[in-house]
């Protein structure tokens, strides 16, 4: 069986289209599902959703109690998917359905992972196109991630690797990273986007800030180790700051010049003290939610009826 996991938020328009040709692509195999899972949709995606659940068997679906974030949607459907091999794919059409048989080919050579690259694409706008590259630079300076420009949410996860991801017991998860960081056989597979059926992008720029920072402080503690690296040089500099004052004070005449010199330091160690507070208090902050280890995302309804009331998930 093949599990195709689609995270919606708010795509009413999208869902019918794109489940007609998710089932066309899909005629060839024998078993297969499609598992949408609603993002705590204030449209009428839920509706749309019961409607086709009941329409077409092989269409299961999730619906979160309120909007719990892509990287969410996207775990509720690895921890629901019964196949043995996963596929993700967005609910606006930008990934093509038409690439799955390709992502399955690789599969059953062997890969247990078949990722997709977004190929550079004109038509995607200039904004997006250079955060996401300058996000993915950063993240791999910080971390030990080896993750390509343009890699989406779009592919092919083996039963086994759904299986380590489940054990992953952190609220914050960077799918993305997470991925890269398991290891397994692992295939790049590369892809032109389409363009959005319809509606908007979904991804505000605060969620856009939300992911990088998620991404980097999840893979990485190495901005914490840049406080030690500006304490010590602020420690030089105030060794030779002070050698020279001493040898002012003792060997010439003069003396009580420095004011300046002395407001500009107090601001200058000052503003890195704040910076500094600032990078710990962030990973404080996520030690904070960790530990108080919160369900990452509650199902408020689904197409099974034996399972309908709220469901608890680590
Ligand atoms: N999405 C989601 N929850 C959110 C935001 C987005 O489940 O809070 C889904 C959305 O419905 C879509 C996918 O994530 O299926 C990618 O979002 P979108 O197409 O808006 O992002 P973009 O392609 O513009 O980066
Ligand atoms: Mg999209």
């Amino acid at each position: 069986m093949i599990s195709l996991v689609v995270p919606a938020f708010n795509e009413e328009e999208n869902l019918s289209v794109l489940v007609h040709r998710l089932m066309a692509v899909m005629s060839q195999y024998e078993c297969y599902e499609i598992l949408i899972v609603d993002d705590g949709s204030s449209d009428q995606t839920r509706h749309v959703l019961r409607q086709l659940s009941q329409a077409y068997p092989a269409v299961r679906f999730i619906s979160f109690s309120r909007n719990f974030g892509h990287q969410m949607a996207l775990r509720a459907g690895y921890d629901n998917a019964r196949g043995e091999a996963v596929i993700c794919l967005d609910a606006d059409l930008q990934h093509p359905p038409e690439l799955i048989p390709t992502l399955i080919e690789k599969w059953r050579e062997g890969y247990e992972v078949v990722y997709t690259v977004r190929q550079a694409d004109p038509k995607l706008s200039w904004f997006k196109r250079t955060t996401s590259k300058y996000f993915y630079q950063l993240l791999r300076n910080v971390s030990n991630l080896k993750i390509e420009d343009g890699a989406a949410d779009f592919r092919l996860l083996d039963r086994k690797v759904v299986d380590t991801l489940k054990q992953f017991k952190e609220n914050d998860l960077f799918l993305r990273g997470a991925i890269s960081w398991v290891g397994f056989r692992q295939c790049r597979i590369l892809y032109e986007p389409a363009a959005r059926y319809a509606g908007r992008s979904k991804y505000s720029f605060r969620k856009m800030l939300q992911l990088a920072a998620m991404g980097i402080t999840s893979f990485s503690t190495r901005p914490l180790y840049l406080s030690v690296l500006l304490g010590f040089t602020m420690f030089l500099m105030a060794g030779l700051f002070g050698a020279e004052t001493l040898y002012e004070h003792f060997f010439t005449d003069a003396t009580v010049s420095g004011w300046t010199t002395l407001v500009l330091l107090m601001v200058l160690i000052g503003g890195v003290q704040f910076i500094m507070i600032g990078i710990i208090g962030v990973y404080l902050g996520k030690t904070f939610v960790e530990v108080k280890g919160r369900p990452a995302y509650i199902i408020g309804d689904t197409s099974e009826i034996e399972e309908s009331v709220t469901t608890w998930q680590a």
